[in-house]
């Protein structure tokens, strides 16, 4: 689909999956005017397939694209998009409990900039790919380390929006935490260097007595859709959930640690590497809290219960 700056999307097409056309002068590659979502589509038993929360993604894409002064598909045209993408790859969907599809949503400036001004035109496009695990250790308990040297976010930056830059901002630290064997990165806040902010790719949540702590939504974390539906379902469970600043030294004290995130799902968190101490959790397997909570988002996501909260969409490939 594409539209000029301050127009709408006129409704687009399927095409092969392959090369895109790009002026090396598009806005994207020249000031980054770029967002992009990530969802998954379910196989159930009965051969249907089943999306969650698509209108949640396009939300968020229309919030960013309005902090990166760019034009968004509508809601509908959005989701009607991505029904059309999977059906038409619906072969690629895997059987019941062998994975999913990972549809990734871009949106981009296409038209041409010379200094730091608005891209002309847009393209917003579509691709899958089947997915396993996101991480390795599948669904073993990851190992973080925390961040002292650099951020992801800054107040009144674009931490909050899905913008690709951030994503830049980040790949330093987490390619040294690769290497150095961890999972991932957990990053903390840029001002007082101390409250838990989201991991390069998920966000995340700290359990003591039974009590599940996250960080508020303040600008500088992404808002996750996984987050704001385990929330829900932690306290449908009858959990207490508080969105508040969190210390990074109640890692130090806590029972549980998991992390959320469309590809992540829910994964439970074995050891935080912090300054020079390292904090194991549950003698290195998941927690019960994460695991009550992995089982119940899965199972609505792929059809195994009835889902009260109306929050999948089902479709039925001919
Ligand atoms: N934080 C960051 C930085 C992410 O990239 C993601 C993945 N989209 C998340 C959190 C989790 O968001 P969601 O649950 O919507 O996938």
């Amino acid at each position: 689909m594409k539209c000029a700056q301050g127009g709408s999307f006129s409704n687009g097409e399927l095409q092969r999956f392959g090369s895109i056309e790009l002026n090396p002068s598009s806005g994207v590659l020249n000031v980054g005017q770029g967002l992009f979502e990530g969802l998954k589509a379910y196989r159930k038993q009965d051969g249907n397939i089943l999306l969650f929360r698509p209108e949640e993604n396009a939300l968020r894409m229309r919030s960013g694209a309005e902090r990166m002064c760019m034009p968004s598909p509508t809601v509908e045209q959005f989701v009607e998009a991505v029904k059309a993408t999977v059906l038409a790859n619906k072969r690629w969907v895997p059987p019941p409990g062998k994975g999913s599809l990972y549809i990734r949503p871009l949106l981009i400036g296409s038209g041409d900039v010379l200094g730091v001004e608005l891209s002309p035109a847009y393209t917003f496009l579509i691709f899958v790919s089947p997915v396993g695990n996101y991480f390795k250790e599948g669904l073993a308990p990851i190992n973080l380390i925390v961040e002292h040297e650099s951020h992801r976010a800054i107040p009144g930056g674009t931490g909050g929006v899905k913008t690709i830059g951030n994503y830049a901002a980040v790949l330093k630290a987490h390619t040294a935490a690769k290497a150095k064997g961890y999972s991932d990165v957990l990053y903390l806040d840029s001002v007082h260097k101390k409250y838990l902010e989201e991991v390069s790719s998920c966000n995340i949540f700290v359990v003591k007595d039974d009590v599940i702590s996250t960080p508020a939504i303040k600008g500088t974390i992404l808002p996750g859709i996984t987050r704001k539906s385990i929330i829900d379902i932690a306290r449908s469970q009858g959990f207490q959930v508080e969105e508040r600043f969190v210390d990074v030294d109640e890692l130090l004290e806590a029972d549980e640690v998991f992390c959320t995130g469309t590809a992540v799902v829910v994964s439970p968190v074995g050891s935080i590497t912090y300054l020079d101490k390292r904090v194991s959790y549950g003698e290195g397997g998941s927690g019960a809290v994460s695991q009550k909570l992995y089982s119940v988002l899965t199972r609505l996501q792929m059809g195994l219960i009835e889902d009260k909260m109306d929050w999948t969409v089902e479709l039925k490939p001919a």
